[in-house]
């Protein structure tokens, strides 16, 4: 178990240094190094039987930080707020109702018992702070809390066992709990420490997808991010016989926008399109920008006409920013729709046939003096 939670302390130190310095990386390094020093404490004991006075209350603490770390490290992910002092307060409390059995030697030993319901306490804080609110739940993250789960039963295993082995004539029961104690910590304790490298990884995985998927300055999806998504929607629709539409908006006279009101103003007015962009889509329709001022929309569940009435919308409501105090310059923009023909071709052949055609239709509304929509079809 020594050599396990250094092990494990160092792949987290490790994750901790190479993955971004992450908080809750350190938190739970130190917390696997905490229960280092606990093995040890008891391996000195074993070795000199004299230390166990000295050492056992202590001792304590060093099971007792470890649990509490885990829990502030998941809260710490989970960008919650950690309450530091609420922890520490906690821990000390325990602390001192576990030990009270040194201070009153002879009584009924609760220690063990303290300890590994405050454990269970701290991991079911910590399973709650890892489970995602907002979003689906990752594998690495079920694996975690499938993790946490069986160190609950453990412990609460544990803790009935031990309560259950007091006093003379529990021999048997005594040896029970050192057996399940012996047995079942380290495969307990190794399927937490892989779960929580495992989530380490697949959290760094999650956010170079949301770096390669998403344009920095507005937030909405990259032309590579909605081409993806893109392709997934029109395969869906075609499966479900959903319509489809798909629309290019194009700001219009951008440069002149730039050159009169500098290019930070530039950037927020960018900014301010895709708000409205956005604002006038439902949940599962896409927006992207696919160059400097252009941006990609994809519709589900609509047809060109259905599409053509939401741009308008839209439109109208850019073309208002000269009332806008979010809007740094007056600004409109050009529309193009089109329907993707949801044929027998493959989607990428759709996807790149409607756009193609939403394209010449915004080429028109360019031509036709813009801030206005053409439907292609
Ligand atoms: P049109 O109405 O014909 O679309 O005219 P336009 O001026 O909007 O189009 P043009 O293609 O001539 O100019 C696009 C401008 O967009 C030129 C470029 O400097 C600017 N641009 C591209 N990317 C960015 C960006 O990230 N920030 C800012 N501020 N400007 C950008
Ligand atoms: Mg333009
Ligand atoms: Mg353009």
């Amino acid at each position: 178990m020594l050599v396990i939670s250094l092990i494990l302390s160092g792949a987290m130190a490790i994750a901790w240094l190479s993955l971004g310095r992450q908080s809750h990386a350190l938190s739970w390094s130190i917390a696997y190094l905490c229960y280092g020093a606990e093995i040890l404490a008891q391996v000195l004991e074993a070795l000199r039987p004299s230390l166990a006075d000295i050492l056992g209350p202590f001792e304590l603490l060093f099971v007792l930080a470890p649990a509490a770390l885990v829990a502030i490290g998941a809260r710490q992910r989970a960008a919650l707020y950690p309450r530091y002092m609420l922890f520490v307060g906690i821990t000390l409390a325990a602390m001192i109702i576990g030990d009270l059995p040194y201070l009153l030697p002879g009584r009924f030993g609760w220690t063990s018992a303290t300890s590994g319901l405050f454990t269970i306490v701290m991991l079911l804080i910590a399973a709650s702070a890892i489970m995602p609110r907002t979003r689906k739940v990752e594998p690495a993250e079920w694996a975690v809390i499938g993790a946490i789960s069986v160190f609950v039963l453990f412990e609460l295993l544990l803790v009935i066992t031990d309560l259950a082995s007091h006093g003379p004539g529990h021999r048997e029961g005594r040896e029970l709990f050192v057996t399940l104690y012996l047995v079942g910590l380290t495969p307990v304790f190794v399927a937490n420490g892989i779960g929580a490298i495992l989530l380490l990884a697949s959290d760094v995985a999650a956010q170079l997808r949301a770096l390669a998927a998403n344009d920095p300055l507005t937030g909405v999806l990259n032309r590579r991010g909605f081409h993806e998504a893109a392709l997934r929607a029109v395969a869906n629709g075609r499966r479900q016989r959903q319509a489809i539409a798909v629309a290019i908006a194009d700001i219009d006279h951008f440069k002149s926008i730039n050159d009169r009101h500098g290019h930070t103003a530039g950037d927020r007015t960018l900014g301010f399109v895709c708000g409205r962009l956005t604002h006038g889509l439902r949940g599962g329709d896409l927006v992207g920008r696919i160059g400097g001022e252009e941006f990609a929309l994809l519709l589900v569940n609509s047809s060109a006409r259905q599409a053509a009435e939401a741009m308008e919308r839209i439109r109208i409501d850019i073309a208002a920013s000269g009332k806008d105090n979010d809007a740094p310059a007056p600004v409109t923009a050009s529309f193009g729709v089109a329907s993707v023909v949801l044929g027998g071709s493959s989607p990428e052949q759709m996807l790149a046939e409607a756009m193609d055609r939403a394209d010449k239709a915004l080429y028109c509304s360019k031509l036709e003096g813009r801030n206005r929509i053409t439907l292609a079809d």
